[in-house]
């Protein structure tokens, strides 16, 4: 549910594991107006609808609807996953168990790790309550609008893991530093492929271990991530993070395990 939504590639990698997991169901765009969210849910449950993910610009304003929301979404302040229950509209947010799957497989001291996060939108929301959950004490946000990153700053309830702040003249300093790179920032993503948030010479301050992380995944790879594997850094798309918060989404509907490469393989093909 979203708007706009048509753009979607979620029922792509829904309708994979539901075909191949031979159910009876299937997962559609729900094109809503934020003038029509209370309307759209009454209708929602009067049909017996199972559960729906919510993209922009409802992740935060479905929150005052729904019966319970689970930690994590309250942590976040956005919910990306609803699912129905006798009581009413359930939520919780799976961009953070998206976002630390490929992380967790990595052996590190997660709490001595600084993380670095270009941006401070939705996104950046779901990578800051990650970072807590991978352990890290304290994290660095760059943004290009004071007002916005102080805002961002005060938004949280209940964060134990400490946010800097820094204008994006601060980077370079940074970079030394940190581990982990995110970019969450759109810069670099289709059809603007050309663009990066960190130039070469910039990328070349990282530390030999560090990981450039971009959460755009068109192209496959962004600029960003081509540079950084030019000098020899790990690099992580956003590939797995949509197939995982998809999956953990579809397990909650379906109370079953979903089959993670079926939807990986689905969203592979359809992107090339
Ligand atoms: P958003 O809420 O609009 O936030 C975008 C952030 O990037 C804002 O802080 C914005 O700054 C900043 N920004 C935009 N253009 C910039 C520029 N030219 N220079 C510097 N900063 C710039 O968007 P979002 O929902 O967080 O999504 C961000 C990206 O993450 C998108 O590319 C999206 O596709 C990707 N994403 C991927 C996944 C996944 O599963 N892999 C999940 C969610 C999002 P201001 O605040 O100053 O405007």
């Amino acid at each position: 549910m979203g708007d706009p939504v048509e753009h979607s590639l979620s029922p792509v990698i829904h309708n994979a594991a539901i075909a191949h997991l031979a159910l009876d169901y299937v997962y559609i765009p729900l094109p809503v107006k934020s003038a029509d969210l209370a309307q759209a849910l009454e209708g929602l449950r009067a049909i017996g609808l199972v559960g729906f993910s919510v993209t922009i610009p409802h992740k935060q304003t479905i929150l005052p609807f729904l019966t319970e929301v689970k930690e994590v979404a309250q942590l976040v302040g956005a919910a990306n996953t609803i699912w129905r229950t006798e009581k009413g509209w359930v939520g919780t947010n799976t961009d953070v168990e998206g976002f630390i799957a490929p992380l967790k497989k990595q052996t590190r001291n997660w709490e001595t790790v600084t993380p670095v996060i270009l941006g401070n939108g939705g996104a950046a929301r779901a990578v800051v309550v990650g970072c807590q959950q991978l352990g890290c004490k304290e994290l660095h946000v760059v943004g290009r609008d004071l007002q916005k990153l102080q805002n961002f700053n005060q938004s949280w309830h209940n964060l134990k893991t400490k946010i800097h702040l820094h204008p994006w003249s601060e980077l370079s300093q940074l970079l030394p530093t940190t581990e982990l790179l995110v970019n969450t920032t759109p810069i670099g993503m289709y059809p603007h492929t050309e663009a990066t948030p960190v130039e070469a010479d910039l990328l070349k301050k990282l530390p030999s271990n560090a990981i450039a992380y971009d959460l755009i995944y068109t192209p496959k790879p962004t600029q960003f991530l081509k540079l950084a594997a030019k000098q020899g850094i790990q690099t992580q798309d956003g590939l797995e993070m949509l197939v995982i918060q998809g999956a953990a989404a579809l397990q909650l509907w379906l109370n079953q395990p979903a089959p993670v490469e079926v939807m990986s393989q689905a969203l592979l093909e359809y992107l090339s």
